[in-house]
Order: structure tokens, then sequence, then C-alpha cells
């Protein structure tokens, strides 16, 4: 079974699920005010491989992943555009899921909307207030971060060093008693959209937005909570405390993702002004490059986005792409190497090693093509097959026709086949040769010729 690193125990562990064979887990999805960056196709593709080895490996995932359609920014933006609210968080859901779908992003099971759990969280926040867990400020309904014993698990920090942390961001919400308490629910200011409540009208905040999908979607003790580093603290920790405070059981793991640095050697992020856009990026390379480079980088390391990075990849995706061009319709995932299966399950089981199984990989790439030029078709066969399978299970389609082959070339390795079955090699290797000099990569597939630049 896979094991990560669960950071609210600091330790590599494997995960116990709730149900045998069935996982349940959460990711907190985009706030939808801008077009995404490459920190966000990041994350996505690390939880999509996640959740695509596990499938691989027989077990049924349910994957939540809320889309935030109204908060601060979403605001702002609309106000300064002089639209409604709604209009910006449907014009940049809609580019995240083209982005999404160009990546191979698998939609989640449940893409819950902020806007339709209003009344929900409403009702944790009136559960938290009358456990005296939470309180009404002058401009909202705050959480008591102290009521919470553990508070800080998430942040590996004791209380105290939290609360000295946290001491400069005071004067932005003026109700709040203790500088580590966070907002729950924020009173309507003027030209904002705004829901009644107990309170007053207002809107929730984001940490409760997360806590009642997770449980209304997944219930209680669900496997796994996910998200990018940065989220850790507050965010995580701030929706485990709700939870916690509410008696009920949370996420039996938690999991989080590096960042991204940019070219120039800089953590992304907006305040840098460095920000790579994702859908300029998918513009500029193969999409699947970008896969296959989250795949060369651990999940818990920084991972560089350069023009280096990603053309490197682009090479890296050809050798792959060439495997499939070579072996073609002869391959059947059935026949894969259990072997190569095996080698590939241990290193993405250890803490998802993808690094070390994407190296493994391109070793069964260089395995199957000598296999292939030593005419040790049942061998290559094998290799090549755990090569197809291998990739499906990470998500990374490969293959393809070779767009650029014209008529003459084709008509020239049929030639060079007609000429091996009659046993005039001589013939076949002048037109080697030829197809060589005008610039074709020749090699022998189960079937035939087979030509690629
Ligand atoms: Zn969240």
């Amino acid at each position: 079974m896979l094991r990560l690193y669960d950071t609210a125990i600091g330790a590599v562990q494997e995960l116990e699920l709730r149900e045998p064979g069935r996982m349940s887990m959460y990711v907190c999805g985009p706030t939808v005010y801008a077009d995404p960056h490459i920190g966000h196709g990041r994350f996505t593709l690390v939880w999509d491989i996640i959740r695509r080895y596990l499938m691989w490996s027989g077990v049924e995932v349910d994957f939540v992943s809320n889309v935030t359609d109204i908060d601060d920014n979403i605001i702002a933006r609309a106000n300064a555009d002089g639209r409604p609210a709604t209009d910006v968080a449907q014009e940049y859901e809609a580019v995240w899921w083209e982005a999404m779908d160009r990546l191979g992003v698998q939609r989640p099971t449940h893409d819950p909307h902020a806007t339709d759990f209003v009344d929900r969280m409403i009702g944790l926040i009136s559960e938290l207030v009358e456990r005296g867990k939470a309180y009404q400020g002058a401009d909202g309904v705050y959480f008591s971060a102290e009521s919470v014993p553990d508070y800080g698990l998430l942040a590996r920090q004791p209380i105290a060093s939290l609360k000295a942390g946290a001491r400069v961001e005071l004067d932005q919400e003026q109700g709040k008693h203790d500088p580590i308490d966070f907002v729950l629910w924020k009173a309507a200011k003027p030209n904002e959209p705004w829901w009644p409540s107990p309170w007053g009208p207002g809107r929730p905040g984001w940490h409760t937005e997360c806590v009642v999908m997770s449980l209304d979607l997944l219930g209680d003790d669900f496997d796994l909570h996910g998200g990018g580093i940065d989220l850790a603290f507050p965010h995580h920790e701030n929706e485990r405390a709700q939870a916690v405070a509410a008696g009920r059981r949370f996420a039996r793991r938690w999991v989080h993702s590096a960042h991204v640095v940019a070219g120039g050697g800089e953590k992304m992020s907006k305040s840098l002004g460095n920000v790579v856009s994702l859908p300029d990026l998918l513009d500029r390379y193969d999409p699947r490059a970008y896969r296959l480079l989250v795949l060369q980088s651990h999940y818990r390391s920084p991972m560089t986005v350069s023009d280096a990075t990603m053309t490197a990849a682009e090479r890296g995706l050809e050798r792959l792409d060439g495997i499939a061009r070579r072996f073609g319709t002869a391959l059947d995932a059935t026949m894969a190497e259990p072997a190569a299966l095996a080698r590939f399950s241990t290193r993405m089981d250890d803490d998802l090693d993808t690094p070390g199984a994407t190296a493994e990989l391109f070793d069964l790439v260089t395995a199957a093509n000598t296999a292939a030029d030593d005419g040790r078709w049942s061998d290559a066969l094998a290799l090549a097959a755990a090569v197809v399978d291998i990739t499906g299970a990470v998500g990374l389609s490969i293959g393809g026709e070779s767009a650029d082959v014209d008529e003459e070339a084709a008509a020239l390795a049929a030639e060079r086949d007609d000429a091996r079955r009659q046993r005039d090699y001589r013939r076949a290797d002048e037109i080697r040769t030829q197809l060589q000099e005008q610039g074709w990569i020749v090699e022998d597939g189960p079937a035939g010729t087979v030509i690629r630049r």
C-alpha cells in the first residue's frame, strides 16, 4: 500500500483506509478570479497522479475538490470590472477546467461550490458558537483557536510561537479577541454579495468552506486531505480545528506538495510578480511535458519550471512516444513484464518516489529498444508493454502517429519490408540508408519498419 509523508505526524506512513479498497480524499481547489498559474498545475498533477496510481492498483477513489466561488479576491475583481462576482467566478472557473483538461487531470468525483454550501456553513458556525468555541465580534464571527488544545499541529509549532507570529495581522480583523483566532463569518461591507445569517448579513470564511464540504461529501474520518504546502497552515489547521471543536473525526492523513520555482530561482508567488500563467505554459509546450516534469520531481521538493526543464521533458516524451510508435498495435498491457511493474509499484509506494519510478521507466525504454534491435521480440514486447502500462498508470498518454511521414518515405518503408520478406537484405539495407540520409530514424517493429524524424 502507498506510503506518504503525513504533515500532522512528520513521518512517512502507510495509508490506512477507512474502507478497504476505497480511498476518500479531499484536495483544496481553486479560487476562481484569475488565470491559474504553474503552481496550480503542479499540485493538481500531483493529486491526479496519486489518484490514478491508486486506481491502477485496484483502489476505488472518491476525489472531492472544491471551487471557491466567493471570496475577497473575486469581489475585488468584480468591483474593479463593474460586474457581478458570479460573472467573474464563472469566467475563471471555465478557464480552470480548460487548463485541467489540457493537462489530462481527471475531473473530481465531486466539485462542490462554496455558494451552494452557505446554509451548511452557517449550521457549523452556529454549532461552534453554541459549544463556546466561536464568538461574535464587531465585524463577524471568530473561532477561538485556544479552545482546541492541540491547535498548531499542522504548523508543527506550539501555540505560543504561532501567537507571536500572528500579532502583526491583528488590525485587519478588528473583532478578534486573540491574534491567532480566525474568521468564520464575515459581516457584509458595502458592495459585497451577502447571505442572511443569525449574525446579520455576510458571507462565510474560506476555512469553513472546506471543512463543511469535505465532511458532507466524504463523511467523518475520511482518508486523506491534501493540498499545496502553503495551505498546511493556517488553512488546513483551521479546518481541522473546527472539526475537532465540533466533535467530528476529520482527515486520517494530511499530505502536502511542494511549490514551484519559476526560471530564475525565486519561489513562485503573486507578490514577486513572476507568476507564469498555466495556459501560457501549455500554449508553449506539449502539455504532457508538464506532467512528465512533475513526475521527475519528488512531490515534497521544489520543482523548477524553466525553458530548460520543459524542453528536457519534451525530449523524454519523444523517447516514450517512440516506443508506442515502434511497437504500435502489437502491444497489450497483459503482456507487461511483471518484474518491471513490481519495481514501479515499489518506487511509487515509497512516499511516491516518482523520480525513481520515471528513471526505471526510461531504463525500460532503453531495454525494449535494445531487445528489439537484437531481434528478441518476446522480451522487447514484454518490456514495451510495461512502458505502456506504467505511463497509463500515471496518466501519461504516449504514442500518436508520426504526422510528418510523407508518402514517399512510407512507400520506401513498405518496400524495405517487402525486401526483407524476400530475404533481399542488401536491398533492405540500401533503403534503410536512403531513409536515414533523408533524416529518418529507422527502427524495426513487430509489424515491420517504423520511421520517425
Ligand atoms: Zn481548503
